[in-house]
């Protein structure tokens, strides 16, 4: 039978797609020819009340599986994905923009290693005894109850699975909204856990804009909020999920910094500025956009850059050999030459790129910066998208003070050969996520978050049990009772 790759409809909500005319539209515009390549619509409050109200009703049932029991289910979930992986990493890539070359390998594949790995420690979730004397205690680990995931549109299909994986290992129901500009991918997920044996309103699937994503995060019927996405939204959330002391994850932005120093390898060094730079056409949030070089690796770490650059083949996404796609949406792209306007005019050296590639179509060039300086514009704002900075250095403590002059922590890089400076750079970077002669790496079995504005909480490997369980503790008395009358 073949496989249907587009959702069927907008919503998915106790078990099956739902649809409802009455929201507000969201086109699905194609980045490459602007058309629009799906439609789907907002959830009404009616859609949002259905959708908790399944996950509140569902989740008792849920958490009262053994956690082998829900880990099968996940695990079933991530070996669907992965037989699906070529239709889902062209559902991705139609949802994005970003090439097959890159969804065939990060996308469905990421999902189905939180799927996999969730569903693996799903049955080893234990609380402990504390003996007191002849009393103790024991800790019961418990769901929160009904979690609320809000996506960003970099990585739809990863961001869905990364929330969905914990929270439904550890008990918890979860309704999750994906960015409005990437409304498709999440869908597929639900359909695919549901599919997978996950009983109805364990995972559900809304559309909507900030004003949804609202609605579910100050519903009292919410125990947790997951968000992935920019600080000022993050604020917005963080704030509205306070009010009613709910727990949240904040994956947000960052302005990551990239040391190389001189005697890092070089080709690897650069390497690692394309990973963290022009991968999915720079729309990763723990890029290493300023990328700082030590003076004397400077001219050649530049040439090789721009010799690299070469090797770029934009065009379709659809095309397995493209290796460079469009941004997102044409809103994404404006943004992003605004940030190469202020470059040029704050007077950065533009020494690759900086142009859009034709009239139709969300190209642009990649685009590389020298002579940078810390209080540009360029080198202090999330741009998201392909820019990278070069900036100057000589002294490691100068530049260390230089890469943690900044309000976002999410990830940091260095490039050395020397083993205790990268050791040292390592445990002074103000980020959670740090990198040793490679970067931007996300293995599910890795703690992945931010510091500082960049975030609370964190995704992936076993520190993720905690943000979506809480500890219960009863203590059990042996001996008689005693009071003071
Ligand atoms: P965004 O902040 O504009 O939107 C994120 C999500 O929040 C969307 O689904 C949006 O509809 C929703 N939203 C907006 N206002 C809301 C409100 N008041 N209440 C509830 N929900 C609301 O982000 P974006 O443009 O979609 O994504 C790009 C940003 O995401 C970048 O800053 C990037 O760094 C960040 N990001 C972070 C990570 C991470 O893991 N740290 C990963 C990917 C992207």
């Amino acid at each position: 039978m073949a496989y249907d790759i587009q959702p069927t409809a907008s919503h998915f909500i106790d078990g099956a797609y739902v649809e409802d005319q009455t929201g507000t539209p969201i086109p699905v515009i194609c980045q490459v020819s602007e058309e629009q390549i799906a439609l789907v619509h907002a959830a009404t409050p009616a859609i949002i009340e259905r959708a908790l109200a399944s996950a509140k009703r569902a989740q008792k049932d849920w958490a009262a599986l053994t956690g082998t029991e829900r880990g099968r289910i996940l695990r079933r979930a991530a070996d669907i994905i992965r037989d699906r992986n070529d239709d889902l990493s062209v559902l991705e890539t139609n949802d994005t923009g970003k090439p097959l070359q890159e969804t065939l390998v990060a996308d469905a594949t990421s999902a189905a290693d939180a799927l996999e790995y969730f569903g693996g420690i799903a049955g080893s979730l234990t609380g402990e005894h504390v003996q007191l004397g002849a009393d103790f205690v024991y800790t019961r680990r418990e769901p929160l109850g009904v979690c609320v995931g809000i996506g960003a549109w970099n990585y739809p299909t990863q961001i869905a699975a990364w929330k969905a994986a914990p929270a439904l290992a550890c008990g918890n129901s979860m309704v999750f909204k994906p960015s409005e500009t990437t409304p498709l991918c999440a869908l597929k997920v639900a359909e695919i856990l549901h599919e997978a044996g996950a009983p109805a309103g364990i995972y559900n699937v809304v559309q909507g804009m900030g004003d949804v994503g609202h609605a579910l995060v100050t519903d009292p019927r919410v125990a947790k909020v997951s968000l992935t996405g920019s600080v000022p939204t993050g604020r917005k959330v963080y704030a509205a999920a306070a009010d009613g002391i709910r727990h949240v994850t904040m994956e947000l932005g960052g302005k990551s910094p990239l040391v190389i120093f001189d005697d890092a390898n070089l080709e690897d060094a650069v390497s690692g500025a394309i990973l963290a730079n022009f991968y999915s056409s720079g729309q990763v949030c723990s890029n290493g956009t300023r990328v700082f070089v030590q003076s004397g690796i400077k001219d050649a770490f530049l040439q090789r850059l721009t010799e690299r650059l070469n090797d770029v083949k934009m065009g379709d996404p659809l095309d397995e050999t493209v290796n460079f796609g469009p941004l997102v949406s044409q809103n994404q792209m404006e943004i992003v030459q605004g940030f190469i306007e202020k470059g040029l005019s704050e007077g950065a050296r533009l020494v690759a790129g900086g142009e859009r590639v034709g009239t139709k179509g969300y190209f642009l060039q990649p685009t590389v910066f020298a002579d940078v300086t810390d209080d540009m514009t360029i080198a202090r704002d999330e741009i998201f998208g392909p820019v990278l900075s070069v900036l100057d250095f000589d002294d490691e403590e100068d530049v260390l003070t230089r890469a943690n002059a900044t309000d976002f922590g999410l990830a940091a890089g260095v490039f050395t050969q020397d083993l205790t400076r990268a050791h040292r750079m390592a445990a002074a970077f103000e980020a959670g996520t740090c990198y040793i002669n490679t970067y931007n790496l996300a293995p599910v079995e890795a703690p992945f978050g931010g510091s500082k504005l960049s975030g609370v909480g964190r995704e992936n490997s076993k520190g993720a049990v905690d943000h979506y369980s809480e500890m219960k503790s009863v203590y059990v008395a042996m001996t008689p009772v005693e009071a003071p009358f």
